[in-house]
């Protein structure tokens, strides 16, 4: 029995960075006699740069079916989601009260951005979202609305899913863009992201999907979905932390974003700063690996995953799945042991890294909203298995093992157990 401890399983936090990934930025760290130019330099320290991140470029274009030139390199999924909701509101957006300011006809006060808009009729101020995104979607339009926008944020089933029909009652003609991941970090389940897309281009909105969970992990493709912007972390798949790309359409429409950086242009425009060019040749091989394996990989994960939920299914009583169990990411279950906590589990289970469905950021120990907006009060109760690369099926052995140790000792010390363990078992998924 030769597993090697602790154990991760909290892949959708993050991932280990591949051999390849990091085989192939080493030289893009390096000193005078390696490639450290900088890709916006005109001799040929920098081509050497500038053709790594071309290269770069393409990778990640084809991880998605888009084009390179449609690629911008940003330092994450925060970054590519904020210039998305921020970049799209500015560019496209007039909120209340600069209409307002507009309608009033004073003209003697008006900002120069305020005097260039033409026809203030054509602007919107709708941003459409969802409860189970993550902060760094939410959060951004949290701003936005602070700053006279509107964000219509739309609930979810007990499956985690949303309602197709809810979103498209939610467009409207003011509506500037509706933004829904493609897969959720705590309970992996897989939005309609195509049904989705083609509602809003039919209704003329644009279409951002936060795809940090799902690249690289199940087939994305932006022209059939259609997406108009999609955001990706190197992090969640095998590659290097602190990089990341924004996929902006260029054609069918034409997207314009309006930067949020300002500085020496690169990108064009959309993003300044010198480009970290290892982190991005880290970020295009990582995507290279995982278009290359995703569907052997998808096959093994769910095998692994099968025997987790199988396992524990056979060795404990009232477990239940969060989240719908068919339209979920491979690598993600997301249980909740009744009459347990939640992160006394994850204490108990002290050689296996695991994570909690409670906010870890606060001592608060604040339900996670995404399991919150599930609404069937597990939060507490709930632990993430994030299964990986990595993994393995005698891993997954040793989980199961440990978890039917340490569930029932928990359980013996919580009063509502005795009482409920006499009881029928629940149903074990929404
Ligand atoms: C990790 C994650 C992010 C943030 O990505 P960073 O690259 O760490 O900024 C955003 N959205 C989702 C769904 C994520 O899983």
């Amino acid at each position: 029995m030769g597993v090697r401890l602790p154990i991760y399983l909290d892949h959708q936090a993050t991932t280990p960075v591949d051999a390849r990934v990091r085989a192939a930025m080493l030289p893009f760290l390096g000193g005078i006699g390696e490639k450290f130019g900088n890709a916006a330099s005109q001799h040929s320290f920098g081509w050497v740069a500038e053709a790594a991140v071309d290269r770069a470029r393409e990778q990640v274009a084809r991880l998605i079916n888009a084009s390179p030139s449609e690629i911008i390199f940003t330092s994450g999924a925060t970054e590519a989601n904020n210039l998305a909701l921020l970049g799209v509101a500015r560019a496209y957006g007039l909120p209340r009260h600069e209409r307002a300011l507009l309608s009033g006809g004073a003209t003697g006060s008006l900002s120069p951005r305020l005097t260039a808009i033409q026809d203030p009729a054509s602007r919107g101020d709708r941003f459409v979202s969802v409860a189970t995104e993550h902060k760094a979607i939410l959060d951004p339009l949290t701003h936005l609305v602070e700053e006279g926008f509107d964000a219509e944020i739309l609930g979810v089933a007990p499956t985690g899913l949303v309602d197709p029909r809810a979103f498209a009652a939610a467009l409207t003609p003011r509506t500037l863009l509706a933004s829904v991941m493609a897969a959720n970090n705590e309970i992996g389940v897989l939005q309609p992201i195509a049904a989705l897309g083609a509602l809003a281009r039919e209704r003329g909105v644009l279409f951002h999907t936060d795809a940090s969970q799902a690249a690289g992990k199940i087939p994305l493709d932006v022209q059939a979905m259609p997406i108009d912007l999609l955001s990706i972390s190197g992090h969640k798949l095998y590659g290097p932390k602190g990089v990341g790309a924004l996929f902006v359409r260029r054609k069918g429409p034409r997207v314009t974003l309006a930067p949020i950086m300002f500085g020496g242009g690169h990108e064009r425009g959309l993003r300044s700063g010198t480009l970290d060019v290892a982190g991005i040749v880290g970020l295009g091989e990582a995507c290279a690996v995982a278009a290359e394996e995703m569907a052997s990989e998808a096959t093994r994960l769910l095998d692994l995953r099968d025997r987790l939920l199988a396992g524990v299914m056979a060795r404990l009583t009232h477990v239940v799945v969060n989240g719908d169990l068919t339209q979920r990411l491979p690598g993600n279950l997301s249980l909740a042991f009744l009459h347990v906590e939640g992160e006394a589990l994850i204490n108990a289970m002290k050689d296996v890294a695991l994570s909690s469905g409670s906010a870890c950021t606060s001592a608060s120990r604040e339900p996670s909203h995404v399991l919150a907006a599930l609404g069937t009060g597990l939060a507490h109760h709930s632990i993430r298995f994030g299964l990986g690369r990595t993994t393995t099926a005698e891993e997954i052995d040793f989980v199961i093992e440990a978890l039917a140790q340490k569930v029932p000792l928990l359980r013996a010390s919580s009063a509502s157990w005795e009482e409920a363990s006499r009881g029928p078992a629940p149903r074990w998924f929404p």
